[in-house]
């Protein structure tokens, strides 16, 4: 029997929708993404981009501040004991073209649904450099909180890429362990995207050397010892400096995770799925919402991927109310007062 609503992702956006489907009786199912080797290297294991931070200071509720993980396991948790079950599984492949839907995951199972709600978040980017791809791994990393504590980086100096807020709270907290940490950006410390506080802090850190209007030309290494540093081009006069680094942590922005839906969801040129009603989480098909950083350009924040999950269910709700997909009888449509 198909399923009423299920949901794909496990971040923010996915929980909270999932203990809002499952207090109004949708009976959600979500597909929490697989534990594999592939997800950790991407950054995409269960429990979303949360789970690769230490402390969160702005989700509301916790004054002292609470631990990412904890945060997710605690999100998780809810949704649970709401009545949600869950798959640890990636979804690979969608056939919306079909009702119900069919959503395959990659123990090739083939779940149907009337209703999805797409949470499935965002990947760092990489330079794109083969040197990069060699010593991925062997000193090249996206997070730096998840692996910033190998013995390969303690005491040794790092760099980081991007000019950020994750470059910076990436390159503050790399100090804990690096001899030095040297922040690569292609502008000037007055053109950084990041917020002034966090700029302020990371330049202030006695640790931090600045490599202002740099890029990284090329990851130095060898097959023994893996990556020894990086060779540095000054944009402006094209001049290269090597630096001696064990580890390069590269923190220059996100690519939303959509390549199972294989464009049968309208989306950016740069792949944030597209809502198509304003305050609304509808996408380009009619029964499928979408929720969290996967939709959201601009904001990418937890706590508005939670609201955003929040709408998502409502949205389903109501639409499966209108589509009759909800057995008479059966309580549901509390929440949603909206006309
Ligand atoms: C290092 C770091 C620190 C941060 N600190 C903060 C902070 O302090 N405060 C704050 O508000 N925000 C912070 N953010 C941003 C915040 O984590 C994100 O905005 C938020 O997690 C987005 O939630 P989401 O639910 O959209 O998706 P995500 O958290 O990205 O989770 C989506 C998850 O869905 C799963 N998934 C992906 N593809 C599939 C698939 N095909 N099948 C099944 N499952 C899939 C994966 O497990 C993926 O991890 C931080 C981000 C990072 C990287």
């Amino acid at each position: 029997m198909a399923e009423k609503v299920i949901i794909i992702g496990s971040g923010p956006a996915g929980w909270t929708a999932a203990i809002y489907a499952a207090r109004a009786n949708l009976h959600p199912v979500v597909i929490e993404g697989a534990i594999s080797e592939e997800n950790r290297l991407a950054g995409t294991l269960p429990l979303g981009q949360l789970n690769l931070t230490t402390e969160v200071e702005n989700f509301p509720g916790f004054p002292k501040g609470i631990l990412g993980p904890e945060l997710m396991m605690n999100m998780r948790e809810q949704a649970e004991g709401c009545g949600t079950r869950i798959i640890t599984e990636d979804v690979s492949d969608v056939d919306l073209s079909v009702r119900p839907f069919k959503v395959t995951d990659t123990a090739g199972t083939t779940h149907e649904a009337y209703s999805l709600i797409i949470a499935t978040g965002a990947s760092a980017n990489y330079i794109g450099l083969d040197s990069e791809s060699r010593f991925k791994n062997r000193g090249v990393s996206a997070c730096a909180v998840c692996d910033g504590a190998l013995p390969r980086f303690r005491k040794r100096p790092l760099v980081v890429v991007g000019g950020g807020d994750s470059a910076c709270e990436e390159g503050t907290y790399l100090t804990k362990f690096a001899s030095e940490v040297h922040l690569v950006y292609r502008k000037s410390r007055a053109e950084m995207r990041a917020s002034p506080v966090m700029v302020d802090r990371i330049t202030a850190n006695p640790k931090v050397r600045p490599e202002w209007h740099s890029v990284v030309e090329e990851v130095l290494g060898d097959d023994e010892r893996g990556m020894t540093g990086v060779r540095l081009k000054d944009v402006r006069t094209g001049e290269t400096r090597t630096v001696e680094a064990a580890g390069m942590f590269v923190a220059i922005g996100h690519t939303p995770n959509t390549k199972f839906l294989k464009g049968q969801v309208e989306t950016d040129p740069q792949g944030f799925i597209k809502l198509t009603e304003p305050f609304r989480t509808m996408t380009s098909v009619d029964g499928v919402f979408a929720a969290g950083d996967v939709a959201d350009p601009i904001y990418k924040q937890a706590i508005t991927a939670a609201g955003m999950g929040c709408k998502a269910a409502l949205d389903a709700e109501r639409w499966l109310a209108h589509h009759h997909k909800l057995p008479a009888g059966e309580p549901h449509g509390s929440q949603w007062n909206v006309g």
